[in-house]
């Protein structure tokens, strides 16, 4: 993983849309790279607090989705008001196993599309050129306990 390469790609895309260049972008792009899982803004917004970083939520959202338009990251809408982010680079193509309750992401490689979805896509006359999966549903943590196995309830979504 480079991440020279990945501030020249913000550097060109900011050049190409005659955008201002602020110290901001970078300091997220710095911090998003240290990222190695899917992340919200409110994650990030978390992170850069913690090390007395400060930016409006606001921001981070628009930097977000201005390193989405570069390219440099990957969006996924949970719903109508969730996204969650990931790397666009250096990452190869994978499916989402998503946790509607505690929002954790199990990501699985799977990388041909089945008959059915070829099929789907061959009606269409649509030419695929990549895919993702997200699977919603609840996670094991999140599922209730079973008497035999946890008599506590739920222990909430630790693993990320
Ligand atoms: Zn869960
Ligand atoms: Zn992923």
């Amino acid at each position: 993983m480079s991440n020279n390469s990945t501030f020249d790609i913000l550097k060109k895309y900011i050049k190409e849309k005659k955008l201002r260049s602020t110290p901001e972008r970078e300091r997220i792009l710095n911090e998003v790279m240290k990222l190695d899982r899917h992340f919200t803004a409110e994650d990030l917004f978390g992170i850069l607090k913690k090390r007395k970083e400060k930016f409006v939520l606001a921001t981070i959202y628009n930097t977000l989705d201005l390193f989405v338009s570069a390219g440099i990251l990957t969006k996924y809408r949970l719903g109508a008001e969730r996204s969650y982010y990931e790397r666009a680079i250096d990452k190869p193509g994978h499916h989402h196993l998503i946790c509607l309750d505690c929002g954790n992401i199990i990501e699985f490689v799977a990388d041909t599309l089945s008959d059915y979805e070829l099929k789907i896509a061959k009606q269409n006359n649509f030419h695929v050129q990549n895919s993702t999966h997200q699977i919603f549903g609840i996670c094991n943590n999140c599922q209730p306990a079973r008497p035999a196995q946890r008599s506590s309830g739920r222990s909430g979504g630790q693993e990320n």
